[in-house]
């Protein structure tokens, strides 16, 4: 599921591949995925137009086309973007075309539907309306400790709830709490100062590394918990198997030799 660093690598190809060419048609082959816009409508507002810049928050991706309209991309479960050349070539899973006048399209891919394609006038009352949190990479040190002060729960589900921080999803949370040796059901409210600094530089850290590895699995250092986790997988500090529990309605994975700490942890019953 992409979170903040696959949504960040999509950015950078959208600009590297779709900026400042002319839009001349938008072909809507599955229309699920738009989002209070119609498929004509979609294509009658872009055609002739450009797309000049673009920007992310949290996992949502924003494309401002000439005349200020932004298309504003969600990528669910599965969504992501291909550049390619001849609109005959286009992936099997493309929901949306759009199509350049150098004959190259920009395809949103999307196997199992769960993304989400718009159009909208401003990014900032997009984001309030959805009331979504600081992202992960810009929320300073002092947010991130005051949303963690002023709420309950698990420290995972902390992470996961996009009101609060937007952009960590079930992957890079495990990530950030395996390095941050924080075991995934800890209390909030028992977590201490030191390890509330701990736990922010673990995700600022983990986010901008998976960004670098192009949010690519095997790029990703082989110390990382992501491409041990699940049945089988061991701890790459101790060596112990990888231990899952349902937290906040997802799977954690985590060890539960190297995640605790006595004070701090209340294990999952
Ligand atoms: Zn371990």
């Amino acid at each position: 599921m992409p979170e903040l660093p696959e949504v960040e690598n999509f950015k950078r190809y959208l600009n590297a591949t779709s900026l400042h060419q002319r839009i001349i048609s938008v072909d809507v082959r599955d229309a699920y995925v738009l989002k209070s816009v119609t498929a004509r409508e979609l294509a009658r507002r872009l055609k002739g137009r450009r797309f000049e810049s673009s920007c992310r928050h949290g996992k949502h991706l924003f494309a401002r086309a000439d005349g200020d309209l932004w298309l504003r991309l969600h990528f669910g479960m599965t969504g992501s973007l291909r550049y390619f050349k001849g609109q005959g070539k286009a992936p099997n899973h493309a929901r949306v075309l759009f199509v350049f006048a150098n004959t190259h399209c920009l395809a949103f891919e999307d196997q199992r539907k769960f993304g989400e394609i718009g159009l909208i006038k401003d990014v900032n009352e997009f984001l309030k309306k959805r009331v979504l949190g600081p992202d992960a990479l810009d929320i300073s040190r002092s947010q991130f400790r005051d949303v963690l002060r002023t709420h309950r729960g698990p420290v995972k589900s902390m992470l996961l709830n996009q009101k609060l921080i937007a952009g960590v999803g079930n992957i890079y949370a495990d990530e950030i709490l395996f390095r941050a040796r924080i075991h995934p059901a800890t209390q909030v409210s028992v977590l201490k100062e030191k390890t509330v600094a701990k736990l922010f530089r673990a995700a600022r850290d983990i986010l901008k590394k998976a960004i670098e590895a192009k949010a690519d699995m095997d790029r990703m250092p082989k110390s990382w918990l992501l491409p041990r986790r699940g049945k089988g997988g061991k701890c790459s500090r101790c060596g112990r198997g990888l231990k899952s529990a349902v937290i906040g309605g997802r799977t954690a994975w985590f060890c539960a030799h190297c995640q605790k700490s006595a004070s701090e942890v209340r294990l999952p019953a």
